[in-house]
């Protein structure tokens, strides 16, 4: 887990909230309010609807010493790169911020996104390394999703795109992760599927019952072994699919709570209580 630090929050009350557009159904208060009542921080998590043309004067709004950052999600990640003092490495290889940190008035951009990835597919791998990924899409999810196949060792990975030249640009600006590029098609998916040991679902599709990123009956070319990761926070579909085939398989579930985790880290300088906030997901997942 992250470094954590002594920071002084004796003062308060705080604030921190979610900033998008779209914040409505974000599960991020409710993951993030018990946790911050449970390490005793005086602090309020807000929902910050955020329109594209108020964005800028949101960030600024940031520096408030009340304030001790804020979580950041579709459609603002890429703009608000250009609005804070300093970014992770990490965060400006990924082309995204998810978690802005306010250091006494200096805004800190991360992306806490690669991390929760990471700590999921190694939980669900029990520690091993694909040698074989696949990745389905290459959206912003899949950036955090092919950092932290790389940061876990993985000799190669596949991202697969319906529109391929969205693959070849994430390949070319994440070089020099090894990353294979492909469009998404049947005569793909027979020649790939037999070698991966790690199929990741990053498109959108899976929130609704019966979208799937590939046809069903394609899971039967994967290994036995085999994990199948959806990073959508439900049953998908393919999940079910893949469990009635016996494959072990992971939703998108932890890798939103261990992305909140860190992010609560660099927040507040506490460690994050992992259980208190993996029971609140899950509780806010089925009353959403
Ligand atoms: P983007 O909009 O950046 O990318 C969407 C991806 O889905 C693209 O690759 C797109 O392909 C693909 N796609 C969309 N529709 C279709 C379709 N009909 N057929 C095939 N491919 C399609 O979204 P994000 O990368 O930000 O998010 C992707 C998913 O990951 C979302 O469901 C999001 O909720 C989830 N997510 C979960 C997180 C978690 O913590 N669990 C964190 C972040 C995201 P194309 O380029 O061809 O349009």
């Amino acid at each position: 887990m992250t470094e954590t630090f002594a920071l002084d929050l004796s003062g308060g009350p705080y604030r921190l909230g979610v900033i998008g557009d779209p914040v409505a159904h974000s599960l991020s208060p409710a993951l993030h309010q018990p946790a911050l009542d449970q390490r005793g921080i005086p602090a309020v998590y807000e929902r910050w609807h955020t329109l594209a043309v108020d964005l800028a004067s949101r960030v600024e709004s940031l520096r408030d010493s009340e304030i001790l950052g804020a979580s950041v999600t579709v459609p603002h990640k890429i703009a608000v790169m250009g609005m804070v003092d300093e970014i992770s490495p990490a965060a400006r290889r990924a082309g995204a911020v998810n978690t802005i940190v306010n250091r006494g008035g200096a805004l800190f951009g991360d992306n806490t996104d690669i991390y929760g990835f990471g700590v999921t597919v190694s939980d669900a791998l029990g520690g091993r390394t694909p040698r074989v990924a696949i990745v389905l899409g290459a959206g912003g999810a899949a950036r955090a999703v092919v950092l932290a196949l790389e940061a876990a060792g993985a000799a190669e990975i596949v991202v697969a795109n319906r529109d391929d030249e969205r693959a070849r640009q994430l390949a070319q600006d994440l070089h020099p992760a090894p990353v294979r590029p492909m469009r998404l098609d049947g005569e793909f998916l027979s020649r790939e599927l037999p070698r991966a040991g790690l199929l990741v679902n990053a498109t959108s599709l899976g929130w609704h019952p019966g979208e799937t990123p590939i046809a069903l009956p394609r899971l039967d070319l994967l290994p036995a072994g085999a994990v199948v990761a959806d990073l959508t926070y439900r049953d998908t579909d393919l999940l079910l699919a893949a469990q009635e085939r016996g494959l072990k398989t992971t939703d998108g579930l932890p890798m939103l709570v261990h992305q909140g985790a860190r992010a609560f880290e660099l927040w507040t300088g506490s460690p994050a209580p992992l259980e208190t906030m993996l029971a609140a997901a899950r509780a806010a997942r089925l009353g959403s």
